[in-house]
């Protein structure tokens, strides 16, 4: 069975008062359930135990000349035992293309990280109804040789449903999660086993129905992670 995680991105929100809401996090994630934050960069190593950490990008390099970006080594050396890959907003904001989302991928496997790749369309794409087309092609061109369930986690995430309150329906995401299983099972020899997370407008009151599909092994949430009030039922409906 694909291991059940609860990941929160952060985004670039939180200064150290956010650390409360961590630590409540922290005290009420259930059992059973990977219960992961991605902070900003800033507030990896004042996380409080009883939570894992991850980083939300790195540069594909371990060092260098490369002003304001982040390296993997550092990331876990601050305490992150995963990272995002190839966020839209990532895609968006910063031209990040396949090639670049692959050798970040590299970059995390390389500093011993669990790497989440998130893949999504956008509403053109699934208008055109290219939606598997879109996605089968961002998981060969970002995903490097060598994924296992170990070092990979693959996070679907529709771009029109991130930050809009637009949920993709249950339909359209089991569908989506049984033909990525079971392109995932084509490709990998533990591709039955890699988690496959939903994100896009997760709440308290959509996780219950999205988490009890089939190839739906978790959530990754953003701005219901920001606080244990919101972040935890979602963690518990796992
Ligand atoms: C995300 O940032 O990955 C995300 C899914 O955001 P939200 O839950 O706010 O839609």
């Amino acid at each position: 069975m694909p291991q059940k995680i609860a990941a929160g991105n952060w985004k670039m929100n939180g200064t150290r008062a956010a650390l409360d809401e961590a630590r409540a996090t922290a005290a009420g994630a259930p059992d059973g359930v990977l219960t992961l934050i991605c902070p900003p960069a800033t507030l990896l190593p004042l996380m409080p135990a009883g939570l894992a950490k991850g980083g939300q990008a790195c540069h594909p390099a371990a060092s260098g000349a490369h002003t304001g970006d982040i390296a993997a080594p550092m990331l876990a050396d601050a305490g992150a035992t995963h990272c995002l890959a190839g966020h839209s907003e990532r895609r968006q904001d910063h031209g990040e293309t396949d090639a670049d989302v692959a050798a970040q991928v590299s970059a995390i496997w390389s500093a011993g990280l669990t790497a989440i790749l998130c893949i999504g369309e956008t509403l053109a794409e699934r208008e055109a109804g290219r939606t598997l087309d879109v996605l089968f092609s961002q998981l060969e061109g970002s995903l490097p040789e060598g994924a296992t369930a170990a070092n990979t986690v693959i996070a679907y995430e529709p771009v029109w449903a991130i930050g809009t309150g637009k949920v993709a329906s249950p339909e359209q995401v089991d569908e989506v999660h049984d033909a990525l299983r079971g392109r995932l099972i084509d490709k990998l020899a533990e591709g039955g086993e890699i988690a496959l997370l939903y994100g896009g407008s997760v709440k308290a009151g959509n996780a219950a129905e999205l988490f009890a599909l089939e190839n739906v092994n978790g959530g990754l949430v953003g701005g219901a992670s920001l606080t244990a009030d919101d972040f935890l039922p979602i963690a518990r409906a796992l």
